[in-house]
């Protein structure tokens, strides 16, 4: 049932995974200094890293549907660019199965 669009949506799922985990074991939240996020595109196979500060880092994270990712990463089939900051790129899943698998695996998400 998985076709190869669900496949990359979950390989950008799990990237999130490790940055919540980079996140919540950085302590320096809160300086200025960027941080190094793993690239949240839909490529396994990308060992991208993307520096984000932690602030920038939360607004990403606000939306279930938003990811943090290199830029020129995007997909044109699962993300829309919101926009394009120094470094890294922040996009939004498109409606419909690419929103929603990154809806249902939102680590933030109030079950
Ligand atoms: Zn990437």
């Amino acid at each position: 049932m998985t076709d190869w669009r669900e496949q990359e949506v979950m390989n950008e799922t799990s990237a999130r995974d490790i940055n919540e985990w980079i996140d919540g074991s950085n302590e320096s939240a809160g300086s200025e200094a960027g941080s190094p996020f793993v690239c949240e595109c839909s490529d396994g196979a990308c060992k991208a890293t993307i520096a984000l500060t932690h602030l920038e880092y939360e607004e990403v994270r606000a939306h279930g549907t938003q990811f943090a990712i290199a830029l020129n990463h995007e997909s044109p089939d699962l993300d829309m660019m919101i926009s394009e900051r120094i470094g890294f790129a922040i996009v939004q899943k498109l409606p419909g199965m690419p929103a929603r698998v990154a809806t249902a695996a939102d680590p933030r998400r109030v079950r």
